[in-house]
């Protein structure tokens, strides 16, 4: 089991290599614009572990007693990443679910984040080459999904043993202490859906992340340090 704080390191260095490598791409995305800043967010407890201290050193714990907090009767998410990857590694269909919350996320004053430094991955992968605000759709390029979809599957990989679900959701069960009756439980990576066309457009981004140093070990040994 990797401790609590080599997570958060690990965390931290694939949000860093990530903001690096999608750096290349010129998005319409701009401070203000708000579009995808929905209560339908995903993320895994390790992400909301790093929100929680983060409201907890700015004194902001009591913002999760907020009602808008409260876990959404009916559950939106019902796979996740690994699980999705895994199912199509299979030849297995599964249906998109069509009741997601698009009201906007808690987090969100004034059109700006207030949990920006540690806002989490489902959040950083937003993008569009377009602005979206009319049409409701990103326009991503190609490889940016299939780049992103692999760093969600490591953070899963990593977050083994916690949950997978929308923010306010997992916000919500961490919050009463009581995480484990929230979300789904996380999987480990049971291979990719990189086409071959993506492969030289994602690899620059592995590369980096793979290689980074972090407590004596690569990224990827403690990726293999995680498999359960
Ligand atoms: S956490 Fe921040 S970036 Fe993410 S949806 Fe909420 S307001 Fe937007």
């Amino acid at each position: 089991m990797i401790s609590r704080s080599i997570q958060q390191q690990l965390l931290t260095a694939l949000y860093d290599a990530f903001a690096g490598w999608a750096e290349k791409f010129t998005f319409s995305c701009h401070k203000g614009c708000a579009t995808c800043c929905t209560r339908s967010v995903t993320m895994t407890s390790l992400e909301g572990e790093g929100i929680m201290t983060f409201l907890a050193e700015a004194g902001r714990q009591a913002e999760l007693a907020d009602p808008a907090f409260s876990a959404p009767s009916s559950r939106t998410v019902q796979c996740t990443t690994n699980t999705f990857v895994a199912a199509h590694l299979r030849g297995e269909e599964l249906e998109e679910p069509e009741n997601w919350d698009l009201r906007p996320c808690p987090f969100l004053k004034e059109e700006s984040c207030t949990i920006y430094p540690v806002r989490p991955f489902g959040c950083r992968l937003f993008a569009s080459l377009d602005p979206c605000a009319a049409s409701g759709v990103a326009d991503m390029p190609p490889g940016y999904l299939a780049g992103a979809t692999v760093l969600l599957q490591y953070i899963e990989h990593l977050g083994n043993g916690g949950c997978w679900g929308t923010m306010v959701e997992l916000l919500a069960g961490l919050h009463s202490g009581q995480a484990e009756g929230y979300g789904q439980a996380t999987s480990p990576i049971p291979g990719f859906l990189i086409a071959p066309d993506e492969q030289p457009l994602v690899e620059p981004l592995l590369q980096d992340l793979l290689a980074r140093e972090i407590n004596g070990q690569t990224f990827a040994q403690w990726l293999h340090a995680a498999r359960p």
